[in-house]
C-alpha cells in the first residue's frame, strides 16, 4: 500500500471516476487509508486550525479567532506557561494509536516527565518542563519512563481491524467493499454504464490529506474536488445552514453555568460583545481541544457522513468525549470528561550509567525491582503553580480576570472604558442605544455556540439570540 519514499509516506488511491461529469464515483482503498481518515475525526479543533493555516493559508470560522486569541491574551494572564502551551498544541488521548497509522499529519511527541531537585522528597513529576512544584523549585530535569513502558504493542490496525478492503463515496460514506455495494452506488449514483467510467491511481501525502480535511467542511464532494479539480476551497459554495434554538435536555448531573454581561444594541437586539469572567473564557478555550468528532450534530460538509461511517466501523465503541488529564477546568460542561492522570511509581537505577531515577507503571516488577523501592510518585497540575497544587482543576487563565469577547469570538482582556469607547465610535451610535443585559448560560448554549463557531462568524448572536430574545418578551 505505502509507496517507498525517503520523505513522507504516501498512499496508493484507486478512483473511479465518471469522466464526462470529471465527478469521482468512489474510491476503493485499504484499512491503511481508512484509518488516515478517521483519524482526521481525532483531531482537536486547535489541530484542525494550525494544519489548515500552515498548509492551506486558510482561517476556520470563529475556531481561527479562539486560536488567535490564546496567542494574543498573553502568557501573563494564563495561570502558567504550559496553560498557553497546551492550547497552542492541544494533545489528544488517540495520540497513542494515531502514532501507529501510516501516515499521521499530526505527528506528536511523547509526553515526557519532568522532576524537581528535590524529588526524593517531593515525589511529584511534571509532563511539562518548568512547572513550579510544590516545594518552590522548578521542575526541570527529564525523568525517563523505564524501558517497558515506553514499548508499544504492535497492534494490527488503528480504528478499522480486519483485512478487507473499503468503498469511499464521493461525500466520504465509508462501506466494507463488496461488489454487491459496488453494483449498488453505481447505480444509485446512474453510472451503470460503465463505459463511461475511467480509473485514476493517485499518490497522496499530507498536502492532499489537508486538503481534503479542508474540503470535508466546506463541499458535498470533498473526492472530486481534493483530487480532480485544482480550484481553491474558497471558491466552494458552501450553504450555511441555519441553527435550531437551543432544546433545553434534561439531566441528573450538576450543571456548570457561566454569567455574562452582554452589551446589546437596543435598536436590534444584537449583541455586540459580552464582558465575562475567566470560567467562560475557560470553555471557549476548551472548544479547542474537543477533538472534531464529538462536535455533535454538526451538518457541514460531509462531516457527519464521516462520523457515521467511523461509529459504524470503529472497534472502540465508547460515545464520551474524554480529554487528557491536565484539561480539567473547574466549571466545564458536563459532556466533557477528562482522564484520571495516569500512577507511576519510582525506582532508583543502580546501573550508575544511567539518571538516578526511572518511572514505571507496572508495581508488580518485583522481579526487576524490589518493591519496597517503588514509590508512587503523583503527576501534578501543569494549570497550578507550586503550592495551589492542592486546589486541584482550576483553569487556563489566572482568577479574577475580566474579559471581553466579540460576536466572532475573538478575546480581549482589554480595559472596558477603551471597548466601549470603540464600539461606540465605530457604530457611530451614542451610549444611549446600548444597553447591558446579564445572561446565564449553560450547558444547551454552550454547546450550542460550539457548534456556532464552525458554522458562522457571528457566533455569539447565532448561539445566544434566545436569552436576549426572551428578556424583550418579559418586558413588553
Ligand atoms: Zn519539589
Amino acid at each position: 500500500m505505502m509507496a517507498e519514499s525517503s520523505e513522507e509516506p504516501k498512499f496508493a488511491l484507486r478512483l473511479i471516476i465518471d469522466e464526462e461529469k470529471e465527478k469521482v464515483v468512489l474510491a476503493e482503498a485499504g484499512r491503511d487509508f481508512v484509518d488516515v481518515l478517521f483519524s482526521l475525526l481525532t483531531l482537536p479543533m486547535g489541530t484542525i486550525v494550525r494544519l489548515l493555516e500552515k498548509h492551506r493559508k486558510s482561517e476556520f470560522g470563529c475556531f481561527s479567532n479562539i486560536y488567535k486569541s490564546v496567542a494574543d491574551v498573553g502568557v501573563d494572564n494564563f495561570e502558567t506557561e504550559a496553560c498557553q502551551q497546551i492550547l497552542l498544541n492541544p494533545r489528544s488521548v488517540k495520540e497513542v494509536q494515531c502514532k501507529r497509522l501510516k501516515l499521521n499529519i499530526n505527528p506528536t511527541d511523547c509526553l515526557k516527565f519532568f522532576k524537581c531537585r528535590s524529588f526524593a522528597a517531593c515525589n511529584l513529576c511534571s509532563n511539562f518542563s518548568g512547572s513550579e512544584c510544590v516545594c518552590g523549585e522548578l521542575m526541570d530535569q527529564e525523568i525517563d519512563l523505564s524501558e517497558e513502558d515506553q514499548v508499544q504493542n504492535d497492534v494490527d490496525g488503528v480504528f478499522v481491524k480486519g483485512r478487507s478492503s473499503f468503498i469511499i463515496t464521493d461525500d466520504l460514506n465509508v462501506y466494507v467493499g463488496s461488489t454487491g455495494l459496488v453494483l449498488k452506488t453505481l447505480s444509485r449514483l446512474n453510472c451503470s454504464d460503465v463505459s463511461k467510467l475511467g480509473e485514476k491511481f493517485l499518490d497522496i501525502g499530507i498536502e492532499e490529506i489537508v486538503t481534503l480535511l479542508e474540503y470535508m467542511f466546506s463541499s458535498d464532494s470533498p473526492l472530486t474536488d481534493t483530487f480532480l479539480k485544482k480550484q481553491s476551497p474558497h471558491d466552494v459554495k458552501n450553504i450555511p445552514k441555519l441553527l435550531s434554538p437551543c432544546v433545553k435536555v434534561k439531566t441528573d448531573e450538576p450543571e456548570s453555568e457561566f454569567t455574562l454581561d452582554a452589551v446589546v444594541r437596543k435598536q436590534d437586539m444584537k449583541i455586540l460583545y459580552v464582558e465575562c469572567g475567566e470560567d467562560f473564557v475557560d470553555l471557549l478555550f476548551t472548544f479547542l481541544v474537543v477533538p472534531l468528532e464529538y462536535l455533535c450534530d454538526i451538518n457541514l460538509g460531509c462531516i457527519g457522513n464521516l462520523r457515521r461511517s467511523f461509529k459504524d466501523l470503529n472497534v472502540d465503541t465508547s460515545t464520551r468525549c474524554v480529554l487528557p488529564y491536565y484539561y480539567k477546568c473547574q466549571k466545564q460542561l458536563s459532556d466533557i470528561t477528562t482522564e484520571e492522570p495516569p500512577f507511576y511509581y519510582r525506582y532508583r537505577n543502580s546501573n550508575p550509567s544511567q539518571p538516578d531515577y526511572s518511572l514505571t507503571t507496572d508495581p508488580d516488577r518485583s522481579l526487576l525491582y524490589r518493591k519496597d523501592r517503588l514509590v508512587p510518585v503523583t503527576l501534578i497540575d501543569p494549570k497550578c503553580r507550586g503550592k495551589d497544587q492542592s486546589e486541584n482543576g482550576s483553569g487556563f487563565i489566572k482568577r479574577g480576570t475580566r474579559f471581553t469577547v466579540t460576536d466572532d469570538l475573538l478575546i480581549r482582556a482589554t480595559s472596558f472604558v477603551s471597548i466601549s469607547i470603540f464600539v461606540l465610535n465605530k457604530l457611530q451610535i451614542q451610549a444611549d442605544d446600548l444597553e447591558v443585559q446579564a445572561i446565564r448560560i449553560r450547558k444547551a448554549e454552550a454547546m450550542s455556540l460550539m457548534r456556532a463557531s464552525l458554522l458562522t462568524s457571528s457566533a455569539l448572536n447565532s448561539a445566544l439570540w434566545n436569552l436576549i430574545a426572551k428578556k424583550i418578551k418579559e418586558e413588553t
